[in-house]
């Protein structure tokens, strides 16, 4: 395993001795106490060098990446009596070891099971890191797709590869050379750092599909704890699956819930609404989604929703007006949804992977 030579700040510090003294109050021959749904800690995170924890819950951590290190997706990391459950492996084997490094600084248990919401690269291309002793879940959907050729996913070409690491780095220097006060020109040389990093991992690529497979559900169990994998039906790929925490009132979304517009080049609108709907009736206080910060109550459920079928009337309209997906790609406006769905709208051929898969998806009735 990795030393830690960035446990300097005082935080990281003060998190590790945290972390033993929950290990000494909760030792495995006793039961544990059931969990106690709390506020999120409203305090400052946990920190380490690439990552950021926010403790939702007793041992149970919301995980963003610091900018040190290019993650381009959030995990969830749930600290159990005596092994450790991480739900997505961000973008490379780089970053995954990033994140176990510190999730070290959190607990001395070790990380038994790594589940993976869906089969997107950004969720899924870090889990070659993991030590071959953890078992990685997933839907049957993504184990399908993993097991076929990576490399020919539609969005490969545009968001994954090297060539796509090196124009982010490209479009970051030229962002950096016109940059204009000292703070964003730090801020900026932090992420080219990041993103000359990702460059090189990821040349490193092992895809490491999911070993154990469920179908619509499967439950981990440790002590009072229960963490159930919940597929409730297609949306933004064919096999999402969500870590519903029912003790805590937590759901980790993946990808099918997120405070912004998702990709939608492998989605199933229609159903992704029944979907939703499904997820409406679990009991939860938080979403934490795969992107994004995390949210409550039901609002951004009934505005992703109202999303979806603007984004399908728009596209029905092009096609019945005779575009073909290309033409229609290049006059899909969103209006009203600049700001939720900006990423897409800068991504022209981002916009086409997605209004190709509507145009298919039509075509196949
Ligand atoms: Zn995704």
């Amino acid at each position: 395993m990795h030393p830690h030579p960035w446990i300097s700040s005082c935080l990281a510090l003060t998190a590790l001795a945290c972390a033993c003294e929950r290990d000494s109050a909760s030792n495995p021959r006793r039961e544990p106490e059931p969990p106690a749904v709390s506020e999120p800690t409203a305090g400052e995170p946990l920190r380490t060098e690439s990552h950021l924890f926010r403790e939702m819950a007793p041992g149970v951590y919301f995980a963003t990446g610091s900018g040190a290190v290019t993650v381009e997706s959030n995990s969830l990391v749930v600290v159990n009596a005596d092994h450790v459950v991480i739900v997505d492996s961000h973008v490379t084997p780089d970053a995954a070891r990033a994140l176990i490094s510190s999730v070290e600084a959190l607990t001395d248990r070790p990380v038994r099971y790594l589940v993976n919401t869906h089969h997107h690269f950004d969720h899924t291309h870090g889990n070659a890191a993991l030590p071959p002793g953890v078992v990685v879940i997933g839907h049957e959907a993504t184990r399908e797709r993993m097991m076929g050729d990576v490399f020919a996913e539609p969005v490969y070409d545009e968001l994954a590869g090297v060539e796509a690491a090196q124009s982010m780095v490209r479009a970051t220097e030229s962002l950096l050379a016109r940059a204009a006060d000292a703070e964003s020109k730090a801020a900026l040389e932090i992420e080219l750092a990041a993103l000359r990093r990702h460059v090189e991992a990821v040349r490193e690529f092992e895809i490491r599909p999911p070993d154990v497979t469920l179908q619509r559900r499967l439950t981990l169990h440790s002590g009072h704890r229960e963490i159930q994998l919940l597929f409730l039906g297609r949306g933004h790929t064919g096999g999402d699956v969500v870590a519903y925490l029912p003790a805590e009132k937590i759901v980790f979304s993946g990808d099918l819930l997120q405070p912004m517009a998702p990709y939608m080049g492998d989605s199933y609108p229609d159903e992704w609404i029944a979907t939703l709907a499904a997820l409406e009736q679990l009991d939860f206080q938080w979403v934490l989604p795969g992107h994004g910060e995390p949210f409550s109550g039901l609002a951004e459920i009934e505005r992703f929703k109202r999303f979806l079928r603007g984004f399908q009337a728009e596209v029905r309209a092009l096609r019945e007006s005779g575009h073909s997906a290309g033409e229609a790609a290049a006059r899909m406006e969103l209006r009203g949804w600049e700001a939720y769905a900006s990423w897409m709208l800068a991504l022209p051929t981002v916009m086409e992977l997605q209004v190709r898969r509507l145009y298919d998806l039509e075509d196949e009735g």
